[in-house]
């Protein structure tokens, strides 16, 4: 007989502005590696990952969704939604359109999906943005850190900067959202 390969299947959804990173920080997930100039028309869609939770030991399927095109409609249909267990919000660091817009985003996820789905916020694109030894930034940031957990804490929502580029946090990100979910579940919520 085989042995267990997965404990637990989770549905996590993708959501933003377009071009902040949706299915960079999918392929980046799945296939470990970054398209510099992905085509919007073959975006992907979806990608499935076996994650470890050690302290757990569990291992998790992680099977992503991303809306691949969608924002232009705004409202994704509530089948997008549907089963989630968890959401990657993502905006883009040098962005404060896509970060001010992150907010009718989330407004939508609470609108369509289960209430108790875990949503991590992830501001992507850190790479642009590293700081020089004297600690000042290359002036790209357009969102503090500070700023992106600031509103996160109000929200409720988790937080991480992150770079699809150099896969900075991308694994990192699912981790922590996966170990909200577990505990959740655990606490039978
Ligand atoms: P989506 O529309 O939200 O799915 O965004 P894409 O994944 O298509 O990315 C939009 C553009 O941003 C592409 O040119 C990507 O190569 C670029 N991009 C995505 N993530 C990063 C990142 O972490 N750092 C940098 N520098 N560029 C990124």
């Amino acid at each position: 007989m085989a042995g267990i390969t997965w404990h637990y299947v989770l549905k996590f959804i993708i959501t933003g502005d377009a071009a902040v990173g949706k299915s960079s920080l999918l392929v980046r997930l799945t296939d470990q590696r970054f398209l510099v100039n992905p085509d919007p028309t073959l975006g992907v869609e979806f990608g499935s990952k076996l994650i470890e939770i050690p302290e757990e030991g569990k291992v998790i399927k992680l099977q992503c969704w991303d809306t691949a095109g969608t924002e232009s409609f705004r409202s994704i249909t509530r089948s997008y939604y549907r089963g989630a267990a968890g959401c990657l919000l993502v905006y883009d660091v040098t962005s404060r359109a896509s970060f001010v817009n992150a907010r009718s985003w989330l407004a939508d996820v609470r609108e369509h999906a289960d209430p108790h789905l875990t949503c991590i916020l992830v501001g992507n694109k850190v790479d642009l943005c590293e700081e020089n030894a004297e600690g000042a930034s290359n002036g790209r940031r357009e969102v503090p850190t500070e700023e992106g957990q600031r509103w996160a804490d109000e929200e409720g929502l988790l937080f991480v900067e992150a770079s699809a580029k150099s896969g900075q946090n991308v694994e990192a990100a699912f981790e922590q959202a996966s170990r909200d979910i577990l505990d959740k579940i655990k606490r039978g919520v």
